[in-house]
């Protein structure tokens, strides 16, 4: 065991039964490359133009002039029979370069966000930034914290596209399997103690992982219970926690749940929200809620890259955002939750009438998945790709693309149930059975 998990161990403990202690250099979770980057004056300025006042003679970026766009006006027609137009100054701001961390409209918005539904402990010393979907935020988080060869703790299963992420740095990655709560604190546990007991580990991991409401793809929702217990064992391995939360309105529960964000007294939490599931995906638009020296990292880092999202995109959200208010904002992701739960409900029936005994899987508590496990059938992948598309015509995803070992074999596939309507379901089921039987046969 090295000298290093000793210090943290030490420091844990010490933790435990003193007031928790705030993180205060962050310097231990990002790398060299991240510690290159510098604040691009150009930008600064543009932070600057946001908040300077009307008298201030303005020669220095490069904006092109308004007058030279094409369009006039915008307006979003509404289902709720409202719209939103966009003229003038607004069209304006939403048509030109902005400030990289976001509108400074928007983002006082998003600080009341998450101050209304997480209410962060120490939310003066956390910074919120505008990201091209949850998924920018949490590949730059990546980029910021990893090196190569890292270990890094994940669920099993885990996203796919957080996989994705991470593969590039040859990770070990440190697995734990999810129970029908999601993931699971005593395997964690255990997970973090293998991975020591293993005479050649000699970095300690630094980040875990998690998808804590509905998550992809196995439609779990984890219970503050769990997040407390796991919350601690961050805290006595000096563990960062991403927690990617896209589908936090997508619960069938009556309340959201609350957040490792609205736990995290010591700043080790960065927390990923997106619109995506909620206004549009085509929008492109998330947020990132986390300790200042690490939002500011990832500021750098869209200076050099993407500049900023969308000021389009980031106009129209908050413009519903400002339309709903707050109550109508809760009535809406009431709705989008019951849209969800009938799918899930049906989706579980056609389920139960077509695989009862082939396959075995839980009623997902959120989310679009129903995370199936075959029975019989020690690996789907041929099945799945080969001969459900090509002979009978059904797509699902084969549960290889959610394990951090896609070599092995895996007995899973993915279902969405957002967008067939249910005859499809029916029909996609019954081709599952068929394909399942005959893979039995083989
Ligand atoms: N995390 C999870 C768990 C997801 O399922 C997705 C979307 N598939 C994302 C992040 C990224 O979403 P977006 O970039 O659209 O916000």
């Amino acid at each position: 065991m090295s000298g290093m998990r000793n210090m943290w161990q030490l420091s844990g403990q010490i933790l435990r039964k003193q007031k928790p202690s705030v993180i205060t250099d962050y310097s231990y979770f990002v790398n060299d490359l991240a510690k290159g980057r510098k604040p691009s004056p150009l930008r600064e300025l543009m932070r600057m133009l946001a908040s300077a006042s009307s008298n201030v003679i303005f020669l220095a970026e490069g904006l092109p002039h308004s007058d030279t766009h094409p369009f006039n006006e915008a307006r979003f027609d509404l289902k709720d029979g409202t719209s939103i137009t966009l003229s003038g100054k607004l069209l304006t701001s939403a048509l030109q370069y902005g400030p990289t961390e976001g509108h400074p409209d928007l983002l006082q918005k998003l600080r009341q966000f998450q101050e209304r539904f997480h209410n962060p402990p120490g939310f003066d010393d956390r910074d919120v930034i505008a990201t091209v979907g949850g998924q920018d935020g949490l590949c730059k988080t990546i980029e910021l914290c990893m090196d190569f060869g890292d270990p890094v703790i994940v669920p099993s299963p885990t996203y796919s596209g957080v996989l994705a992420m991470m593969r590039p740095y040859r990770p070990k990655f440190v697995t734990a399997a999810e129970d029908k709560y999601g993931f699971c604190p005593y395997k964690l546990r255990e997970a973090i103690n293998k991975y020591w007991s293993h005479g050649n580990s000699v970095k300690a991991p630094k980040l875990l992982y998690l998808n804590p409401t509905a998550s992809n793809p196995s439609g779990t929702v984890m219970p503050i219970e769990r997040k407390k217990e796991i919350y601690e064992i961050a805290c006595e391995n000096n563990l960062l926690i991403l927690e990617d939360d896209p589908y936090y309105f997508l619960h069938f529960d009556n309340s959201e749940p609350q957040s490792f964000l609205s736990l995290d007294e010591e700043g080790r939490v960065v927390r990923f929200d997106s619109f995506s599931k909620v206004f549009s995906s085509g929008l492109r638009l998330g947020f990132m809620t986390g300790p200042r020296p690490l939002v500011q990292a990832i500021e750098y880092h869209m200076q050099a890259s993407v500049l900023h999202t969308s000021s389009l995109s980031q106009i129209i959200a908050l413009q519903l955002l400002n339309q709903l208010g707050w109550d109508g904002f809760i009535k809406y992701m009431k709705k989008i939750r019951q849209f969800y739960m009938e799918r899930r409900n049906h989706m579980s029936e056609v389920a139960s009438k077509h695989l009862q005994d082939r396959a075995e899987w839980t009623v997902p508590d959120g989310g679009m998945f129903l995370w199936i496990k075959v029975k019989g059938v020690l690996d789907v992948y041929e099945m799945v790709m080969s001969r459900g598309v090509h002979t009978k015509g059904v797509m699902f995803v084969p549960g290889h693309a959610f394990m951090p070992d896609p070599t092995k074999p895996c007995p899973y596939i993915r279902a969405s149930y957002s967008l067939a309507s249910y005859e499809d379901m029916d029909k996609g089921f019954a081709r599952l059975a068929e394909l399942i039987d005959e893979e039995q046969h083989h």
